[in-house]
C-alpha cells in the first residue's frame, strides 16, 4: 500500500453553507449536486474534499455532502435529509450496500463488473471496479482525496484483491500530482506488467486498466452485448465503434457467420484481435471468420456501401457525441446519419442495433431520431426493443441515465 502519511486530511472544521430555494427543491428530492451559482452564503472557504452541510431557507439540515471548490457542482451530496457523522464507518457502509446490488452478478461466470457507480451508488465521482483479482479505483473529483486514508484500508478488507489501480480523470491528475498520485498508479499490491483477463458471461477479456478508456473496459453494455449474443447465430455481423471487440466477441460466440470491428483506433482493434485469441477454445469463435477494419465509422460505413457489401446485423455503438447541453442537436444529428448509413448496408430482415452513452441525449430524443430517420429511409423498424443499463450500474438520478440501446429488425 502507497504511504497514506502524504495524503491531505479534510479540514475538522464543516463548511456551513445556505442555498436559494429553487436548489433546495432539488436536494429535497435527492439530486446530488449543489451548483455553485445557487449558493447564497457560505461560512468560509475550503479544500477540496472538506466536509459541507447544506441548511434550508429556515435553517434546518438539508444535506451533507464533499467541498469541490474546483468544479461547477460544488458540494456533492454523500447523504441527504438526515444529519450523519462521515467517518470510516460511513464509508464502510456505502461501499457494503454498493456492493450488495451487484450479487445476482457472482452466478454468472462474469468477474469483471462494477462495484460502485458514483453518484448512482451515494459515492458521488468515485468508480470502482473489479477485474477478476484486479480493482480499479478511478475518482472524477479530487475532493476524495483527503479521505482515501480512511477508504483505501477498507477496500482489502470489503473486496479481498491482488492489487488496486487508481485512475483519474482527466480534469484532476494535474491537481493531485502534489501528493504523489498519478493516474495508472498501483496504490497496493503487486505490478501489472500485461492487461488484466476477466471473464464476462463466461467470455475471456483482456483490459488495459493502466490506460484505456475509462477503467479499460466498458461494463455497462454486458446485458446489449448477450442480447446481440443471443440475435446473432449465422448472421454477418458489423461491430461499428468496435473498441475492444466486446460486441463482436459475444456476436462470434453467438454463431455469425463473419464478425467485421470497425475502429478508428488500430490498437483498440489489436487488442480486438487479441481478445478473440483468448476464446479460441469457444468453438463458435473459431470458426466465425474475424476481419477489422481501421476507419473513421462515417467514411467505413459509406464505404462498405460503395463496395455492395451487406451485413445481416450492424451494432453501432459510438462514444459520446454531447457532453454539453449545447451539443445536442449536432449529436442527433450524428445519430441520424449513422442510422442512415447502416440502414444502407442491412438486407430486409436484417438487425440494427444503435446505442448511444450521451448523456444529454435523452432516450426519448434518441429513439425518436433513429425511427424518423429509418421513415424518412423509406424502410420500417420491427419488433424494436429498448434498453438501458446493466445492473452494475444503477440509475439514482436523471443525470444517471446516459446509456440507451435500439434492437429492431430491418424491413425494405
Ligand atoms: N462498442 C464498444 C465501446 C465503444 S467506445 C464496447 O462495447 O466496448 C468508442 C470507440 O469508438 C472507441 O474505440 C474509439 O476508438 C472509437 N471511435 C471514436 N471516434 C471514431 C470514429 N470517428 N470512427 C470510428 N471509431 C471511432
Amino acid at each position: 500500500m502507497i504511504n497514506l502519511n502524504g495524503l491531505p486530511h479534510p479540514a475538522e472544521k464543516r463548511i456551513a453553507i445556505h442555498i436559494k430555494p429553487a436548489a433546495e427543491r432539488a436536494l429535497r428530492q435527492g439530486h446530488p449536486w449543489l451548483f455553485d451559482e445557487s449558493i447564497r452564503k457560505q461560512s468560509h472557504v475550503g479544500n477540496a474534499g472538506d466536509l459541507a452541510v447544506i441548511f434550508d431557507g429556515k435553517r434546518q439540515f438539508l444535506a451533507i455532502g464533499l467541498y469541490d471548490p474546483n468544479s461547477p457542482i460544488r458540494v456533492k451530496v454523500l447523504q441527504h435529509n438526515q444529519s450523519v457523522t462521515i467517518n470510516a464507518e460511513f464509508w464502510l457502509n456505502r461501499f457494503l450496500i454498493a456492493i450488495a446490488k451487484r450479487s445476482p452478478l457472482l452466478n454468472t461466470e462474469t468477474n469483471g463488473y462494477r462495484l460502485v457507480h458514483g453518484e448512482n451508488d451515494s459515492l458521488p465521482g468515485l468508480i470502482l471496479d473489479r477485474y477478476a483479482d484486479t480493482l480499479v479505483l478511478k475518482l472524477y473529483t479530487d475532493a476524495w482525496i483527503p479521505h482515501l486514508r480512511e477508504i483505501l484500508p477498507l477496500l482489502q478488507m470489503i473486496q479481498p484483491h491482488q492489487r488496486l489501480v487508481l485512475r483519474l480523470s482527466r480534469n484532476i491528475a494535474d491537481d493531485v500530482a502534489e501528493y504523489d498520485l498519478f493516474d495508472g498508479q498501483i496504490l497496493d499490491g503487486e505490478p501489472l506488467t500485461k492487461p488484466v483477463i476477466f471473464q464476462e458471461n463466461g467470455l475471456n477479456f483482456a483490459a488495459d486498466v493502466i490506460s484505456g478508456h475509462k477503467t479499460g473496459f466498458f461494463f455497462d453494455q454486458r446485458d446489449n452485448r448477450a442480447k446481440v449474443g443471443e440475435l446473432a447465430e449465422g448472421r454477418h455481423v458489423l461491430d461499428v465503434f468496435s473498441y475492444n471487440g466486446g460486441f463482436s466477441l459475444y456476436a462470434a460466440a453467438g454463431g455469425a457467420h463473419s464478425v467485421t470491428s470497425l475502429d478508428v483506433s488500430a490498437p483498440a482493434l489489436q487488442s480486438a484481435q487479441a481478445n478473440f485469441v483468448l476464446n479460441t477454445k469457444h468453438p463458435q469463435v473459431q470458426t466465425a471468420e474475424h476481419r477489422i477494419l481501421v476507419n473513421d465509422a462515417f467514411v467505413g460505413l459509406k464505404e462498405l456501401a460503395q463496395n455492395g457489401e451487406s451485413f445481416s446485423m450492424v451494432i453501432v455503438d459510438p462514444p459520446s457525441f454531447a457532453k454539453r447541453a449545447d451539443e445536442v442537436q449536432r449529436a442527433l444529428a450524428a445519430y441520424e446519419r449513422l442510422t442512415r448509413l447502416a440502414l444502407n448496408i442491412v438486407p430486409n430482415n436484417g438487425q440494427l442495433v444503435m446505442a448511444s452513452c450521451s448523456s444529454r441525449v435523452t432516450p426519448n430524443l434518441f429513439f425518436k431520431a433513429i425511427q424518423q430517420t429509418a421513415q424518412a429511409s423509406g424502410v420500417k423498424l420491427r419488433d424494436v426493443e429498448t434498453t438501458s443499463h446493466a445492473l452494475d450500474h444503477p440509475i439514482g438520478f436523471p443525470e444517471g441515465e446516459y446509456l440507451k440501446c435500439l434492437f429492431a429488425t430491418v424491413r425494405k
